[in-house]
């Protein structure tokens, strides 16, 4: 599988002021055709420095991108620097200015000006790239079994000279790579838990790569493999994504990227029950996500936001003295709210949540991130007591993702 690395150069690129989001692009369109993107670097207009980042990529690489620099100024470098770093003689070709003289000519200037004669300086032994769309063409060339090609920084000159020039270059040298990614998503267990349980598998496989990551409120299994194809690739991820399943059991809840909502929602239509919701803290959160999922209104009933205790009882019909005795927040209030809208709603399940989001109103026994969550049906109703950490935002998310997890575990 060849390796590659983009080099984005361009001081404007460290700061606030512009964001390199043509590696990012490259990255994908090169994973397409089956190149693993190892590593990428942003280097300012700096001679030295980008003379060293390339020096090191041709040797550590066999495909290097570099996007920016070949402007007409001052600052832009890359051709001269590029050439020094590979040893390279560099000279004006006269083909390549005639055209950048009709470029100018095209646009109604008759006399291109003298710095974009800079712009038909030509690496010895490389192909000109045209580009149709600016007037820095790129470069492209093979070093020491390193593919090199020099493209201008403006994502829309880039992206087309990518599609029409180097592409095809780049997949006859990849030959037979083909990749396939795969999302877990797991809930209820944090990252070193998850990470406890599968490393032992995961660890023997160099190919699917495994990567872990923590989103909010649930745990990413990326999983990336590569084969002679992309069915080969997939039959890879197969297997060890089945392998991570077993292990993880129901709290593994997504294998194909899917959502909580999603998740739920399917399950849901599978089994044809019904649901109404009750939010206190989380605002109509839960019954958001719900109602995000196309086809939602075949289970979804209704929602209510009952963030009063008077609504509460008026709503839900939660007994006042609940409230009185053990306050908004409490088992005993969140049972009475999943209980009550689904009575209300005539639903198979009730589900509701109340808590305190912050970051104002805890107390020493009701903190901050305290959150109930019910789930009621015919039979029986069940409660969970959370403390999350968080700010704000997190502890709605978070009371959200638990309690639509709360309902995925028990229609499992
Ligand atoms: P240059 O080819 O260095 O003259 O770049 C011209 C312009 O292209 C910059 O001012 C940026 O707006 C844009 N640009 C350069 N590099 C990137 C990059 N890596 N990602 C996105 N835009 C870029
Ligand atoms: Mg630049």
């Amino acid at each position: 599988m060849l390796t590659a690395e983009i080099i984005a150069i361009g001081s404007e690129l460290l700061g606030s002021s512009r964001t390199d989001t043509n590696s990012l692009w490259l990255t994908d369109q090169l994973n397409r055709i089956g190149i693993d993107v190892k590593l990428k670097t942003i280097v300012g207009d700096d001679d030295a420095r980008l003379e060293e980042v390339v020096k090191d990529a041709v040797k550590r690489s066999r495909v290097v991108m570099t996007t920016g620099g070949l402007g007409p100024t001052e600052d832009d470098i890359t051709r001269k620097v590029v050439a020094r770093a590979l040893g390279k003689r560099l000279s004006l070709d006269e083909k390549v200015l005639e055209e950048i003289r009709e470029r100018f000519r095209s646009f109604g200037i008759a006399n291109m000006p003298e710095r974009n004669s800079r712009q038909a300086m030509v690496i010895a032994g490389a192909e000109v790239l045209s580009n149709p769309n600016g007037s820095a063409p790129g470069l492209y060339l093979e070093h020491e079994g390193c593919a090199v090609a020099l493209m201008p920084g403006p994502p829309r000159e880039m992206k087309p000279m990518f599609e029409n020039h180097v592409r095809a270059r780049l997949e006859k040298l990849a030959g037979d790579t083909r990749f396939a990614t795969r999302v877990l998503r797991v809930s209820g267990l944090g990252e070193s838990a998850v990470d406890e349980k599968i490393a032992p598998i995961y660890t023997k496989y160099e190919n699917p790569q495994t990567t872990i990551l923590f989103n909010s409120s649930e745990i990413e299994i990326h999983l990336k493999a590569h084969g002679r194809t992309e069915a080969d690739a997939e039959a890879l991820i197969d297997d060890l994504s089945l392998k991570i399943e077993k292990e993880l059991g129901n709290s593994a809840f997504s294998f194909r990227g899917e959502t909580m909502e999603e998740v739920v929602g399917r399950r849901l239509a599978m089994t044809e029950f019904t649901l109404a919701v009750a939010e206190s803290c989380t605002g109509g959160l839960i019954a958001q996500r719900l109602t995000s999922v196309p086809g939602s209104s075949k289970y979804f009933i209704e929602g209510v936001v009952t963030y009063s205790n008077e609504s509460k009882t008026r709503l839900l019909g939660v007994d006042k003295k609940l409230i009185k005795e053990f306050g908004a927040v409490s088992q005993q209030v969140a049972r009475d709210m999943a209980r009550g809208v689904r009575h209300r709603a005539k639903t198979d399940f009730g589900l509701a949540v109340t808590g305190v989001a912050g970051p104002g109103g805890g107390t020493e026994d009701k903190p901050v991130g305290l959150v109930y969550i019910a789930l009621a049906d015919s039979a029986h109703t069940e409660h969970k007591k959370l403390t999350i950490p968080g700010d704000r935002e997190l502890v709605r998310w978070r009371a959200s993702q638990a309690a639509l997890d709360m309902l995925r575990r028990r229609l499992i």
